[in-house]
């Protein structure tokens, strides 16, 4: 008897903190503010079993019409070139297929990209070139990632995008009893148990609005689903050892979702996701935490004499600025307006009208709600920013300066001093070859041997020691098909110290002209600039990093030069 109450009472307090720990049920919300409609609503950046998530595309589109969304958005990791599946509706959902690439830089998502014509890698400012290249857009993955290796980190590099919260890289930093309590709730509110990992990632935020002082640069909130845990302690990508089949799809994609304003779509897949695409890229987009409430639309509207632009927009000032906000939030709501990063004004329940000096600025609004989790608490709605007077468009990179001293390397006749090194199962030859006028080099490649070899060819040219008087390399080029050329700058000795500047080529002949102050050091992305007085040889590499294994062309070089 006294045994069973002892049960009784065991399980009665285990109720009891389980209702405790329980996280709230979605709120319920008002209509949409007049004028506007339920918004469209996807997940950016969800993974199937082609890279390490656990199902296939088809599984995770009916787990997308489940959880009510519009359009997915599938990134298995990848080197782009896998040709990706034309946009489909299945389900009623829009498929949208693209890619998360690794650099040397971090992670990138590739939205828009066609079969790339060879592997994207390398370092993430000739991926981003690359992928821009190509008519994409480059979305910074996971930049708050607590593991370096994933987290992007080249800030000066002009991606389109960022993850302002990615769930993968949520779950990292929490503390084990958040972990519990989310684990233990899981089976009853499973959206909202996951929800109470997140937090308003402070440090992100800060870069994404320093980044939108210079340029238009939109955030997104990203899954990162791949219905498993574990997997990336153990190994990054691909392992799918020893990992959990845990949260599955329908709960990630029910936690948060991306949400366009000003969008409409038509039915026809391959004009919707080029326009979901275009809407992601130019900021008119918005992220909610449907676990706490959803969906739910918003309004931001910024109006400086006779014009109003919205999110992603840029305004020009033109008289005074007038800031309005209406949101479909309850009235317990809070609305907060940033101005360049910083909270100007707050408002409780669904609207907020703020009167702005005639200056130029960047507006941004975060809806909060009372309970959300995290500390500091996650917002639960995060709009893009309207630019008024800024942010015009991206920059245009400005053009070399003209040089007016150059000491000529290669203009005509033989290679003298030229050697080529490459593994043994390449080859390579370089020959001089007439051309108006004159010669000029042709290097030919063929790179054998497994990736895991790590087959290369190499075209060595000596330097001269008059190098560190001059601050550019510049020579013509083209070769048989899109590529990329890896420049190096080499010290003497076995264990000579490397530093490379990846240059793209493909039929078109062009000039290149490389600083030495862009050159990166081999061994670290972040090493300093070359010693160019050491500097003996420059190397042309072809190597595995865009080239596969099994590929061969030719490149036609002439006319190389120093600089100053
Ligand atoms: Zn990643
Ligand atoms: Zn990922």
């Amino acid at each position: 008897m006294f045994r069973l109450l002892g049960r009784l009472a065991v399980l009665a307090v285990a109720a009891f903190v389980l209702l405790a720990a329980l996280p709230s049920a979605p709120r319920g919300l008002p209509p949409p503010p007049e004028g506007l409609k339920t918004p469209l609503r996807g997940v950016i950046h969800v993974h199937t079993n082609r890279s390490d998530g656990t199902s296939s595309v088809a599984d995770v589109l009916r787990s997308a019409a489940n959880a009510g969304l519009q359009f997915i958005i599938v990134t298995d990791h990848g080197d782009a070139t896998r040709a990706p599946d034309l946009p489909d509706y299945r389900n009623g959902v829009l498929y949208i297929d693209a890619v998360e690439i690794s650099t040397s830089n971090g992670h990138l998502i590739a939205l828009g990209l066609p079969k790339a014509p060879y592997p994207l890698a390398g370092e993430g400012r000739d991926v981003v070139e690359d992928i821009h290249r190509l008519g994409g857009i480059a979305i910074a993955a996971h930049p708050g990632s607590p593991k370096p290796e994933l987290r992007w980190t080249d800030w000066e590099t002009p991606v389109d995008g960022v993850e302002w919260l990615n769930a993968d890289s949520e779950w990292r930093d929490e503390r084990t009893w958040t972990l519990a309590r989310a684990l233990v709730t899981f089976p009853f509110r499973p959206p909202q148990a996951l929800a109470l990992l997140l937090d308003r990632p402070e440090s992100v935020l800060r870069q994404w609005d320093a980044l939108t002082q210079q340029r238009r640069v939109s955030a997104v909130a990203a899954s990162d689903a791949h219905a498993r845990v574990g997997v990336r302690s153990l190994g990054e990508p691909y392992d799918s050892a020893g990992s959990l089949h845990f949260p599955s799809y329908t709960s990630s994609f029910r936690e948060f979702s991306i949400a366009l304003s000003d969008t409409t779509l038509t039915g026809d897949a391959e004009t919707d996701a080029k326009r979901v695409i275009e809407a992601i890229g130019a900021g008119r987009v918005y992220s909610t935490v449907d676990a706490l409430g959803g969906p739910a639309a918003i309004r931001f509207a910024v109006t400086s004499g006779s014009r109003t632009a919205s999110m992603g927009e840029a305004l020009p000032v033109a008289g005074p600025v007038h800031i309005h906000v209406d949101a479909q939030a309850p009235a317990d709501a809070t609305i907060t307006l940033l101005r360049d990063g910083t909270s100007v004004a707050t408002a409780r329940g669904a609207r907020l009208d703020h009167d702005a000096p005639e200056q130029p600025a960047v507006y941004r609004v975060e809806i909060g709600l009372p309970g959300a989790p995290g500390t500091p608490p996650v917002p639960w709605m995060l709009g893009n920013p309207v630019y008024v007077g800024r942010g015009a468009d991206h920059p245009i990179d400005s053009p070399h300066p003209a040089s007016r001293s150059f000491m000529t390397l290669y203009d005509n006749g033989p290679a003298r001093g030229w050697r080529i090194e490459k593994a043994d199962a390449s080859d390579a030859a370089l020959d001089v070859i007439g051309a108006l006028p004159g010669t000029q080099l042709l290097m030919r490649f063929a790179i054998s041997g497994t990736a895991a070899a790590s087959p290369y060819v190499a075209f060595v040219m000596p330097a001269t020691g008059m190098i560190a008087m001059y601050e550019r390399l510049v020579f013509n080029a083209r070769a048989d098909r899109p590529m990329r050329l890896s420049v190096q700058l080499r010290t003497p000795g076995g264990e000579g110290e490397r530093w490379r500047r990846s240059v793209y080529l493909d039929s078109t002949p062009r000039t290149v002209d490389v600083a030495f102050d862009d050159f990166r050091s081999v061994r670290s992305t972040n090493g300093s600039a070359p010693d160019l007085a050491k500097v003996d040889s420059i190397l042309f590499v072809i190597d595995t990093t865009n080239a596969k294994a099994g590929s061969n062309g030719q490149i036609q070089v002439d006319d190389i030069r120093y600089a100053r």
